[in-house]
Parts: C-alpha cells; structure tokens; sequence
C-alpha cells in the first residue's frame, strides 16, 4: 500500500493495533444492571416510606411534586453517590443542540472551622441556574439575558456518570428561561406526554375503563453507527470537523455483495460493544440487540423500549456511551447520518406505542383486530394524525445530515406515508365499505421438511421502505436521523395523536351523549369517516419507486420536503402552531425559536463543510493534483524532445479535472460569505452551496483515481471501510 505520509502513518498504526482493553469485570450480570442507578429498589432501602410513596405517586400517577420532600431526597441520592465515590453532582439538561449539558459541583463545602463538610440540599436537588446565554434559543430572549433555570425531572432516574478520576451524580433536568419559555428538548417531551395521556383517557373512558391508569408514550430507538479507526479519522479533517467525508471516490468493493449485514462481527468491534452494553447496564440501559449493518463498518444496537421520556434521556446517553467506548479501543464511532457517499447511511428507527397498566399496549390489534373497536380507534388516531402533519413529522427529521439519506434509495422516502401490512388494510377497506366483519388469518409455513418445525406467520410483511409502517403493536418511524435526539420526533408524535385522539373521542362523545349501547353504531360511523378521508397516506408498496413518487405527489397530493429548508417552515403554520398551543405543550414563541435555532444549525453545518471542502481542495488535493500533473508533462515534453510520440490523454483528464478542481473551489469561496435572513440562508445552502461542493467533489474524486498514489494526502473509503 502506498500513500502520502500522514496516510502511510495511519496505515501502520491501524495495522500495529492490539486490542489491550481488561476483561470486563462482572460474573454476574444480573448484579451490575442499574448499579449506578438512583432506581426504584435504592429509593426504597433509603428513604422513609411516606417520602419513598409520595414520589412513587409523582413518578407513576403524575401526581404533583411536593417539595418538602427534597430535602431528604436529596440527603439519600448524595449518601448513595458517595458511597459510589462520587464527589460531584450536575444537573443535566438537553439544549436545543441536540447535546447533552452539564455543568459539575463539588458536594464539598468549607465548614468554617479549616475543614470540609459534604452537603447536597433540596433546593439544589430541585433546581440550578447555569448561565442560559450560550444555549441556542431561537430569538426568545436576547443575549444579554442570561439567566436560565434547570428543574429537577423526578420521572427520569439520576444516575452515576465514571470518569478515569472519579464519580458524578448525574440528575435529569428540565431547561428553562427566566421568562418561562422552554430553551431545551425535555420539557415538551413531558409536556407532550402530559397531552397524550389527557386525550387518550377519554377514549379509554368511552370503553369503560375508569382506571385513570396513566398513558404514557413508549420508544424503543434502534441506533445505527460507524466504525473507523481513530488514526484514519484524525488524518480525514472532514470526518473531524463534518462528521462525514466530504470527498472519497466509491471504492472498488463497497457493499454490493450484502456480505457485511448480519456477519460475524469483527473482533475488535465485539469487544467494543461488549464494553459499551456492560456501561450501559450498569445504566439501567438495557440492550438487547447487536449486529452488524448493510454498509462495511456499519453497525447498530437496540435497547429495550421504555416510556418516551426515559427513553430520550437514555438515548442521548447511549450516544456518549458508543462514543467514549470506541475511543478505548482506538476507534471513532460516527453518527452522521451519511458519513460515506454512495454507502448506506444511519438511522435511528423509533418505535412507538402507547400504552397503560390496566390495559396494556392500546397498540395491540389481537388476533381479529376487525372486533377490536378500542385499538381500532387508536389505531386511526394515528392513521389521521400523520395525514393531517406529515409536514411537521418530516421538519422533526429535518437536519442537514438526514437529508442526504432521506430520498436516497436506501432510506425511507422524504413522503411521509404508513404502511399497515395486509391485515389492517383489509380491515379498514372492510371498514370504509361498510363494517368490518373478519381478519384475515395469520397462517403457518411448511418448510417441507419434516425435522423443521412449522412457523407461525405474522398477519404481515416487514416493508423496509416505508417511513411510518405498523409492526404488529407499535408504528415504527424510520426517517429519523441516527445523530438527533429522539425528543422532537415523540414530541410532534405524542402531540398530534393526542389531537387526533381528541377530535374522535369529542366526535363519540357527541354521537353517544352518553349511552353505551350506541357506541358501537358511533365507532363504526366515525372510523368509515376518517379513513375515507386520510386513506390517501396509507401505502403498502415499494417507497423507494419513481411511480410511487409520482403518485404521492400527483394524486394523492402528499407533501414531498426534500430538504431540511423545504420542510422546517411546515413548523410555523398557524394550524400547527394552533394544535402546540392547545395542549400548552410549545407556545407560538417556542414554536418559533425551534424553527430559527434549526434553520441555523442547518446553516452552521452547511457553512463548515463548504470550509473544509474549500481547505481540503484548496490545501491538499489541488496540490496533489497538480504536483501529478506536472510529473506527467514533463514526461511528456522529455519524451517528445527525443522523438517519441506520448499518448497524452491522461494528461489531457487530469488538466481537465485540475481545472475544473480549480474553477469550483474558486466559486465555492464567495458562496461561504452569503448573507441573508436565515430561510434565505438556508435555501441558498441547498439550492447553491450544497450543489457546488458535490461539483469540486466530482473532480477530486476523480482524480483519486488517476493521480499516483504516493501523492494522494487522504485515506481512501477503502482503507477507512475494510482495515479492521
Ligand atoms: P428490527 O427488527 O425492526 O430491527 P429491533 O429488534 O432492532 O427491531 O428493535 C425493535 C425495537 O422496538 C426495540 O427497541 C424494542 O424494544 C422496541 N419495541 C418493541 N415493542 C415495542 C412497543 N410496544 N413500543 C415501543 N417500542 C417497542
Ligand atoms: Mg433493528
């Protein structure tokens, strides 16, 4: 293998690799799960029982918090933390960038006497006030207004954070402005919730459940991811500053033989992964799946699901987890959405139900879902909600890095439809054409082999190229991009079910005036109703067709956002903004700041990769290029002044590309300067800029090709992909 430097260096130094890492020190694995946990069973043990019920009621009811218990709390989670050996506490919060925030104090304080004391109050437990004014907020507040408060989220369980030198008692936060308004992801998770739970129980009270058992949303996100050797990644600058390669010509074996998805996992990544499940065990994170993806290098892992809110902060400590891991075994872990061109890029498909303790899973058809009214209903809650916004599911997916994988042929479409499978289409077509009187059976299959056993065979097939598709109890949305958090996408989902639940549990209610015995006749009416008018977005075929775009388009009129400056401003629609305010889960301000903050973060990503497409072409290709080029004209004249004839077409390719390499990254500068308001910024990004950076990368990835080898300064897809 020959290279520039920088690559040779990176070349061996993955080659030299040896796995070091200790064994993982556990023999029991029941003992580590939840060890750094403030759970339930610590909670119990530690508090007196009227505190340890007072906050089971907050937690599992939704009762209000009572804040003379705070005290004690905190009293209890700072004497477990310190037997843990943590010296620190932080409250933790998840601003609008999609990060995790955290700001650490000591427990130590001075006792006035040359000593220390360690104290950890209520009022500290409760609340903190980091200074809001770095934080993205969208023009709600400006930035001279610093103050922000966090507040405790007792629903969401603190736990230890181990560093190399030592412990931090990490607690959930809700972010706050001084005015009020929500600067961060986690407040309308719960707020959203809090919607879902209030509209839904006037449909399980219209079926006769009095329970008030709470509803909550549960997500289960499958997280997609990379591997690269830390040495390749520090000699990419793209991959450092972008997260993705912004140049790299396909290499000649990609992932065309489909023998990568489901392989043996290589060796290294195994011990990877095995480190990464244990920390997140001992987080209570309970993972259940590992493999590896389509694309060489890709891989993914699914925990088990849990109520929406748990299960984004869980999710954004997933991603710090992959990525601290990786580093211990010499590897960098991508979650760009798109870190390799013409590769599969990543997900993160959510699972989504809803579901409560008396009753379960309301997502779960049974075996003759036609006879299931109750499900039924909230089956065509969702059906109706995603018709009705699927603009504003496509902006909660927005980003510049899912855009390069939404529309491609390998991730859902940017048309957002649902697939139902068989089964539940026939029942609904049954519906609209009058009642609903069978289910069609789920069947066995013979393998005709007598020693095989015979299968039972779900009521469905899987239809990987659909967005929103129904999977047996849940609906699973696969355009999610695999570097965002999970909170926008449940809360635009909790919200406008929990309107749609609203509008058919107002329409029975009506319809019943109270009497049960007309419930049947009322349902029965209500879903031929709303299935005539949102069966446009129900499509069971293949999403990734020319046809399909066609049709969705054309004569279904469904939404087709191609682009992140395309679907954001479905956010500020006064219909949608109408629907938010309702349910008091983000007000017009609110709206209107996540707009602005994302609209901006689009263009921020944009600008930097133009950065470094500019520094990369300008300071090492370009270069590189022409070092080649005049290597090859000078063999030519040589061989002229002595007679010889040289076919010059190599030449003739490489000054072609150098100057089309030259010309593009010439007209990529000015670009880098725009300026305009910032839907205008964005637009410009992706009718222009974008467009531009792919013409300099046509070249440069061309003249990877032909360029000698020893000159080329970067790694290759195929040095990045297939060096284990
Ligand atoms: P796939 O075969 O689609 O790749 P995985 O096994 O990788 O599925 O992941 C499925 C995810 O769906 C898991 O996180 C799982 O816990 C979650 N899940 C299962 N049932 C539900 C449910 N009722 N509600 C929400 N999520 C669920
Ligand atoms: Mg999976």
């Amino acid at each position: 293998m020959s290279g520039s430097a920088a690559r040779l260096n990176a070349i061996s130094a993955v080659n030299e690799y040896e796995i070091t890492a200790e064994p993982l020190a556990f023999e029991e694995i029941g003992d580590v799960y939840g060890i750094n946990v403030f759970n339930k069973k610590e909670m119990k043990t530690r508090l007196p029982k009227g505190v340890f019920k007072s906050l089971i009621a907050t937690i599992e009811k939704g009762d209000k918090l009572d804040p003379a218990i705070a005290d004690v709390v905190a009293s209890a989670m700072k004497d477990w933390a310190m037997e843990r050996g943590a010296t620190h506490y932080t409250h933790v919060f998840y601003p609008l960038t999609g990060s995790t925030a955290e700001k650490h104090d000591s427990f130590m304080n001075p006792d006035g006497s040359g000593g220390t004391i360690f104290e950890f109050e209520g009022k500290q437990l409760i609340q903190g006030e980091p200074d809001a004014s770095s934080f993205p907020n969208g023009g709600i507040r400006a930035t001279f207004e610093a103050r922000g408060y966090t507040a405790w989220d007792i629903t969401s369980p603190a736990y230890l954070m181990e560093g190399l030198n030592g412990v931090t008692l990490c607690i959930p936060t809700a972010f706050v402005s001084w005015t009020g308004e929500a600067l961060d992801k986690k407040t309308p998770v719960l707020r959203s919730m809090k919607a879902l739970n209030g509209e839904a129980q006037r449909i399980l009270k219209l079926f006769g459940d009095d329970s008030d058992s709470v509803v909550t949303s549960g997500a289960g996100p499958e997280q997609e991811y990379f591997l690269v050797d830390r040495n390749f990644f520090y000699a990419r600058p793209d991959l450092m500053a972008a997260g993705r390669t912004l140049f790299g010509a396909a290499p000649p074996k990609g992932q065309e033989f489909d023998d990568h998805y489901f392989g043996a996992i290589p060796e290294r990544v195994l011990a990877f992964m095995a480190d990464a499940e244990y920390e997140l065990c001992k987080l209570g994170i309970p993972i259940k799946t590992r493999h590896n993806e389509v694309a060489p290098g890709q891989f993914e892992l699914a925990p088990v699901f849990e109520n929406a809110n748990v299960a984004t902060d869980h999710q954004q400590l997933l991603m710090t987890v992959l990525r601290k891991t990786a580093k211990k075994y010499g590897m960098e872990c991508l979650t760009h959405e798109k870190p390799f061109a013409n590769l599969n890029g990543s997900g993160k498909h959510l699972n989504w139900s809803m579901g409560n303790a008396s009753q379960g899973n309301l997502l779960d058809p049974g075996d003759t879902p036609h006879s299931n009214m109750q499900f039924l209903v909230f089956c065509a809650a969702v059906i109706r909600a995603v018709d009705l916004h699927a603009p504003l599911l496509r902006a909660a997916v927005a980003s510049a890095g899912n855009d390069h994988r939404l529309g491609a042929n390998e991730a859902p479409p940017a048309i957002l439809s649902i697939y139902l499978g068989d089964q539940l289409t026939d029942v609904f077509e049954q519906i609209k054409g009058g009642a609903a009187t069978s289910s069609k059976a789920k069947g066995t299959l013979q393998l005709g082999v007598d020693t095989l056993p015979e299968l039972p065979k779900d009521a469905g097939d899987r239809n990987r190229t659909s967005p929103f598709a129904f999977i047996g109890n849940r609906f699973e949305f696969r355009a999610v991009g695999s570097n965002q958090s999970i909170a926008g996408p449940l809360v635009m989902m909790n919200t406008i079910i929990a309107d749609s639940l609203g509008y058919l549990a107002g329409e029975l209610e009506t319809a019943t005036g109270g009497d049960e015995s007309k419930l049947a006749g009322a349902v029965e009416a209500l879903l031929k109703d709303v299935i005539s008018k949102h069966e446009r977005v129900i499509f069971n075929g293949d999403g990734y067709s020319e046809e399909w775009h066609k049709e969705a388009e054309f004569e279904r009129g469904l939404a087709n956002l191609r682009t992140t400056s395309d679907a954001l401003p479905s956010v500020i629609e006064p219909e949608v903004i109408k629907v938010f305010e309702k349910y008091g889960v983000l007000s017009g301000v609110e709206m209107h700041s996540r707009y602005e903050t994302y609209l901006e973060q689009y263009v921020n990503t944009v600008l930097v990769e133009a950065k470094c497409v500019a520094k990369m072409g300008f300071a090492s290709i370009f270069p590189a290029a022409v070092r080649y080029q005049g290597e090859l004209a000078n063999t030519c004249a040589s061989l002229k002044a002595v007679g010889f004839e040289f076919d010059t077409n190599t030449l003739d390719r490489v000054t072609a590309l150098v100057k089309s390499l030259q010309d593009g990254l010439a007209e990529l500068e000015p670009m880098i300067d725009h300026e305009g308001d910032i839907l205008e910024h964005a637009q410009y990004c992706t009718s222009t800029i974008l467009p531009k950076m792919l013409d300099i990368r046509a070249a440069a990835d061309e003249l990877e090709g032909l360029v000698a080898d020893d000159l080329w300064p970067f790694p290759t897809y195929q040095e990045i992909l297939f060096i284990k």
